[in-house]
């Protein structure tokens, strides 16, 4: 099974979205992480890491949190759009701080 990203296999995935599915149909709702506004369990939704796991964000469970789908791929388009600035500045020679 191929690395996703420091370890965040389809495997772990697949556990954290079971994980999570069960904290959802019990509680009926949880918060989004990205916008607050309530996951229902109707709703598209991804197990999303708090702190991203590029930023050295854990695996474990006290770093995951449920969030929109639409979220969680804006939140990601975000830092991707984020790191191309700052890998942009650095072949200009220009420090990102
Ligand atoms: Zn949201």
């Amino acid at each position: 099974m191929a690395s996703v990203e420091h370890g965040w296999t389809a495997g772990v995935a697949a556990r954290a979205r079971r994980y999570w599915a069960v904290q959802l149909a019990a509680a009926g709702e949880l918060p989004c992480c990205r916008c607050g506004v309530p996951v229902q369990v109707e709703d598209l939704w991804d197990v999303d890491h708090v702190t991203p796991l590029s930023a050295g964000g854990s695996l474990g469970l006290d770093n995951q949190a449920v969030s929109h789908r639409t979220c969680n791929r804006r939140h990601g388009q975000a830092l991707a759009t984020a790191a191309a600035a700052v890998q942009s500045a650095a072949t200009r020679g220009i420090r990102p701080w």
